[in-house]
Order: C-alpha cells, then structure tokens, then sequence
C-alpha cells in the first residue's frame, strides 16, 4: 500500500508539472516559432532568386552593351547604305532590349529591397519570441524544480518499497499497475475496492475474506489487501 500511496503521488506530481501553465505557453510559443522560421526559409529563398535574376539581367545588359558597341563600331567602317541601316537596326533592337532589361532590374531590385526589409522583420520577430522561450523555459524550471525535487524524493522511495517486496509479489504489483495505468494495490474498505470503488457483493466478499491476505479486486484486478495493517 505505500508503494500504491508512491505511484499515485508520482502520478499527482506528474499532472501538476504537466498542468503547469508555462508549459502550454511554451508549447504554443514553439508552434509560433517553427512557423515563423518557415516563413523567414521562403523570405531568405525569394531573396536569393532576386538576386540570382538581378545578376543574370547585368550580365544579359553588359553583353548588350558590347553588341552595342560593335554594330557602333561597324557602323563606322560600314561600306556602304545597307549595311548601315541594317546595322542601324541592330542597334535599335539593342537598345530595346537594353531599356526592357534595365526596367526588369529596377523591378527585381525594388523586390530585393522589400525582401531585405521583410528579412529583417522576421529576424526581430525570432530574436523577440526567443527571447520569450528563454524567458518561459527559466520560469518553468524553477516552478517544476519544487515537483520535480518531490518526484525524485518520491522515485527513491518507490525504489526502496520495491527493493523491499518479494519479487513474486511485485510481478503481480507491476502487471496490476501497468494494466491499470496508475497503482497496482487497493484495499477492502468496507464493502467495497478503494482502487475502483465498485461495491462486492456478499459472495465476493466471503470469498475475499476467507482468501488469501492479498487477494486481487475482481472488478479492476488490481492486488486487494484484505486483512492486515493498512498503510494509506
Ligand atoms: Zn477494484
């Protein structure tokens, strides 16, 4: 009975530190992080592809350029009308396509900017909600420090009661508990099981108190101490 006493107070101990509010807090809070972590990989990739496109579009105007100042310079040399005015056309196209690669740089760039700016508000709104986690974590482990010095009390004590028990009767407490998911001994009070508080009736009563010290509840199963000095 005090090794069932242990494995309820643990079970109290384990709900209290798992009802402590910071804990929900922080579990939100770390929900709100991988978001925004998601959020500040997308900026960080549409940030690259700018200036990866920037670059390809300054690469694409120097080589116009250079065209430019061929046909310019075959203009100058040029032999005869025709070659000139075809060569004129060369360098009208050109100069299109300049302007139009030029008015795509200026857009990407404008993007580049509001990426940068949105970078640099995702990176505040990590900094801020780390700063919280810290904040919560630190809260949390000084209000679970009080449980967790009782749990850790309480877990030698069980040790010690477990250390003490016949290996048989232990067997039977530890399936008891497992399948009960909590404690693995009750007592008669009364009439009834004080683990499932199902009343027996008179027959199972009978059939209990003739039994052996330690029968076992039919109704839970758990190990029924019938007789003896009961420990709560
Ligand atoms: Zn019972």
């Amino acid at each position: 009975m005090e090794l069932t006493a242990a494995d309820y107070q643990l079970i109290r101990l384990k709900k209290q530190l798992d009802g402590l509010p910071q804990r929900q807090k922080l579990l939100d809070l770390r929900a709100k992080q991988a978001e925004v972590q998601r959020k500040a990989e997308q900026v960080n990739s549409l940030y690259h592809e700018c200036e990866q496109a920037i670059k390809q579009l300054q690469d694409e105007e120097a080589s116009l350029k250079a065209k430019s100042a061929e046909a310019q310079a075959q203009i100058d040399t040029a032999a005869n009308y025709k070659e000139v005015t075809n060569l004129t056309l060369e360098l009208e196209s050109l100069a299109r396509r300049r302007e139009k690669v030029e008015f795509e740089a200026l857009k990407l760039m404008e993007r580049l900017d509001k990426a940068a700016e949105v970078q640099a508000q995702v990176q505040q709104a990590l900094e801020k909600l780390s700063r919280q986690d810290e904040e919560l974590v630190s809260s949390f482990q000084s209000e679970g420090a009080a449980i967790q010095k009782e749990t850790f009390i309480t877990e030698k004590l069980r040790e010690q009661l477990t250390a003490a028990l016949p290996a048989e009767l232990l067997k039977r407490y530890e399936q008891a508990r497992q399948a009960k998911g909590g404690a693995g001994a009750a007592h008669l009070e009364g009439s009834h099981c004080s683990g499932c508080r199902v009343a027996f009736t008179d027959g199972q009563l009978a059939k209990l108190t003739q039994g052996p010290e330690i029968g076992e509840c039919p109704h839970c199963h758990r190990l029924l101490v019938v007789s003896g000095e009961v420990v709560r």
